[in-house]
């Protein structure tokens, strides 16, 4: 039996390295070993609170932001070959719902992912599944671009459906609300894409640093400042044309409205703890000054397929939000390290 080294997740706080069978493809599967697995807030909240979608006394191997290399595919797979480099979107919807047939497959009500209800990156090799690559996850990485970057296509794929959601246009404020690495993908993607000013918000000063070293036109730390104040005065007082919220906040939810200008739009990116999901938002804000409140969770394969289009153009960089990499067998360190807040992007490299 071929083994491999694996991060097999028993319950919250209980990760064990082990030596398991590697996997072999079946029909229509495709097994890659994977190159980069980066370590997002949901691993960081399975890890310590455990996921509805993994029942007690279920393992998994966590792990959803990937690129890799295939070694082996199934009987029937077909544009997909031992030796090409890939990047593989994580959610597979059920592939015949309302949802997934209108192509928001990351809305489908019975939606899978890999590295949450099946296996996924925090191992040596993982098998993708008939459905996810019968529905197109597993897409070619456009040449010149890393595994780690390719990896961090599914994130910024998420901060592009939200700026869609927005319909941020060339010349307009972008205010980002936390400094996060998806704060930082949202500042970095909100240039990209042609804003006129990218206005960030962050208390930490690390990462307040790091967002006016990576091009913020305005750092405000709110416990100095009025942000409301300083987006007025940055917009001539007209306020922002769209708003990320990139933390989960009721709070800040709250504020982003009280910041759009008139036709503006907010996105609410960050979830709520369940059972505080209530915001007290302006209405008449919203009524008056015809402000959009939008929310958007996960991304599509289009988004996605798109996202790794504008990475693989070159012009879209996020390779500096990697602060840390950690080989596979220190996955309990990569997992503190990324919890911690000093880092950005924790890379771990099986
Ligand atoms: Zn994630
Ligand atoms: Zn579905």
């Amino acid at each position: 039996m071929d083994t491999m080294l694996a991060a097999v997740y028993h319950g919250p706080h209980d990760v064990r390295l082990e030596e398991i069978e590697r996997p072999q493809p079946g029909p229509r599967e495709v097994v890659m070993r994977v190159r980069a697995a980066s370590i997002c807030a949901t691993d960081l909240r399975i890890f310590n609170h455990g996921h509805f979608k993994i029942p007690e006394g279920a393992v998994r191997i966590l792990g959803h932001e990937l690129a890799g290399e295939i070694v082996a595919v199934g009987e029937g797979v077909t544009g997909l070959a031992p030796g090409v480099r890939v990047a593989v979107a994580p959610n597979v919807g059920c592939g015949s719902c309302w949802e997934c047939v209108q192509g928001y497959n990351n809305l489908c009500p019975d939606y899978g992912a890999l590295g949450i209800t099946l296996d996924g990156g925090f191992a040596e090799y993982m098998r993708i599944t008939a459905p996810a690559v019968q529905q197109g996850n597993v897409v070619e990485i456009p040449e010149g671009l890393s595994f780690e970057e390719a990896a961090l296509a599914e994130p910024l794929s998420c901060c592009f459906n939200a700026q869609r959601a927005c319909r941020l246009a060339p010349g307009e404020t972008l205010v980002v609300m936390g400094a996060g690495p998806m704060g930082l993908m949202h500042l970095l993607l909100g240039r990209y894409s042609g804003a006129g000013q990218v206005i960030v918000s962050e208390v930490r000063e690390s990462r307040a640093r790091q967002a006016a070293e990576l091009g913020a036109d305005l750092v405000v730390d709110t416990r100095e400042r009025d942000l409301t104040e300083a987006v007025l005065e940055a917009t001539g007082g007209h306020g922002a044309d769209v708003v990320m919220v990139a933390v989960g906040s009721a709070e800040l939810q709250e504020q982003a409205v009280e910041l759009a200008a008139r036709r503006g739009r907010v996105n609410f990116f960050a979830g709520l703890v369940a059972g505080r999901d209530r915001a007290c938002v302006n209405s008449n804000r919203i009524h008056y000054s015809q402000v959009t409140v939008t929310g958007t969770t996960g991304s599509n394969h289009r988004q996605y397929r798109r996202t790794l289009q504008m990475l693989g153009s070159g012009r879209l960089s996020i390779g500096s939000l990697v602060t840390l990499r950690r080989p596979l067998h220190e996955i309990g360190e990569a997992l503190a390290d990324a919890a911690s807040g000093e880092q950005l992007k924790v890379v771990v490299i099986p």
